[in-house]
């Protein structure tokens, strides 16, 4: 099997299950305990928080545990909005965010928060011109991710949060599919929050945290037992924290050669794929995540090549993952520009940790093959 869906999940790294096991099994006291056997899970939970500070050059006090990258950035929006709603009532987010964030923001409508959605360039961009532009008196928040999920593309965080920060209002990014792929460090980014989550760098399912910056005013999205800090209660999960922890930790001191190996076999893979006739690559070419490769074949459905790749023993998606049950065109190939009748021949091949040449060369075998007999039993092909 050739496992090309990264963005989706990753699998748990070695580093990660050492880390977990013994809280998965003999010291699983509560944290919140005052008895020894409880402060050894306490103490696992704040070697975690320090280690997360640590790789994202953040104080341990400013990094809090959630469930999920999904929890942070609902958390992110929600939390804001409650805090400084009275303060301004307008929110901006980039119409390429996830759903997480997309979501969040139509609920906030409701609310009664009006949302400006920051159109972006053909490769996936959201300009500062942009921000700029958007930027009213009454805005609270600015929302911008840090790394596409679907195109790859990487955004110029640093200049949008100095564009928020001039005009008085804070700045989230969901840094999701950053973390753990590429350097994060919430100083020279500039943020207020920032969202990541634990299964997308060989961390476990079910764990995420938020960077919050000290002082900002950000109100509990989760209430009960008082936990981290009052501000996102429910017992921790002391081995998910443990993982993600050491999970990350090991992803960055890897990083720089691994970034390098992934880069090239990204290249080689796009350029290889390129060779089809009436293909083409999305999002940044240069400023992208380096194991992510987007594509779009015409004249074929993304999900009919998904289904066929599988049964070649190939893993991966078209489009995101998460709305992957859906059959409309995905937003961000949309927003990018693209016709609905093209954005539908999407393929994302994510590479990671585990992907080797030999994959590369599966998938180079392949994907050509699957593309042309589809075509061959497209109407629109044939026409
Ligand atoms: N944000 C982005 C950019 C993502 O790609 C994802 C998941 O694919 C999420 C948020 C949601 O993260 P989680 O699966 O941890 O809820």
């Amino acid at each position: 099997m050739t496992y090309a869906d990264n963005a989706a999940t990753t699998r748990l790294s070695d580093a990660a299950l050492s880390a977990m096991m013994p809280y998965l099994k003999n010291s699983y006291g509560n944290p919140s305990s005052l008895y020894s056997f409880g402060q050894e899970a306490h103490d696992a939970v704040e070697n975690a928080r320090g280690q997360m500070a640590r790789v994202l050059n953040a104080q341990p006090g400013e990094v809090f545990f959630t469930s999920c990258g999904t929890e942070s950035d609902n958390w992110a929006l929600r939390g804001i909005a409650e805090t400084l709603g009275k303060k301004g009532k307008h929110i901006i987010v980039s119409s390429i965010e996830h759903h997480a964030i997309l979501h969040t923001a139509q609920y906030l409508k409701g609310q009664g928060f009006r949302v400006t959605y920051l159109p972006v360039t053909d490769k996936g961009v959201v300009t500062p011109e942009a921000l700029e532009n958007a930027m009213e008196a009454d805005t609270i928040l600015v929302s911008v991710m840090l790394a596409n999920n679907e195109v790859g593309t990487l955004q110029p965080i640093r200049e949008l949060a100095e564009i928020a920060h001039k005009h008085g209002a804070k700045f989230h990014t969901d840094a999701v599919q950053a973390v753990g792929h590429i350097p994060v460090d919430v100083q020279a980014l500039g943020v207020d929050l920032l969202s990541l989550s634990g299964h997308k760098f060989g961390g476990p399912r079910g764990v995420g945290a938020l960077y919050v910056k000290q002082g900002t005013p950000l109100a509990p999205f989760i209430l009960g037992g008082g936990q981290e800090k009052g501000r996102r209660s429910g017992t921790e999960n002391v081995a998910g924290v443990a993982g993600m922890a050491a999970a990350l930790t090991e992803a960055v001191a890897k990083m720089p050669a691994e970034s390098r190996r992934l880069i090239a076999l990204r290249d080689r893979l796009i350029a290889g794929l390129l060779e089809i006739p009436r293909s083409r690559a999305t999002g940044d070419p240069v400023n992208r995540l380096p194991g992510h490769a987007s594509m779009i074949f015409e004249c074929v459905e993304g999900e009919s090549m998904v289904l066929r790749l599988d049964a070649e023993g190939v893993c991966c998606s078209s489009g995101s993952a998460c709305s992957s049950a859906s059959l409309e065109p995905s937003h961000v190939l949309l927003a990018i520009g693209l016709p609905h009748e093209i954005a539908h021949g999407s393929l994302r091949l994510t590479l990671g940790e585990d992907t080797t040449e030999q994959d590369i060369d599966h998938l180079l075998d392949v994907i050509p093959r699957v593309v042309a007999t589809l075509r061959e039993l497209s109407p629109i092909w044939a026409a």
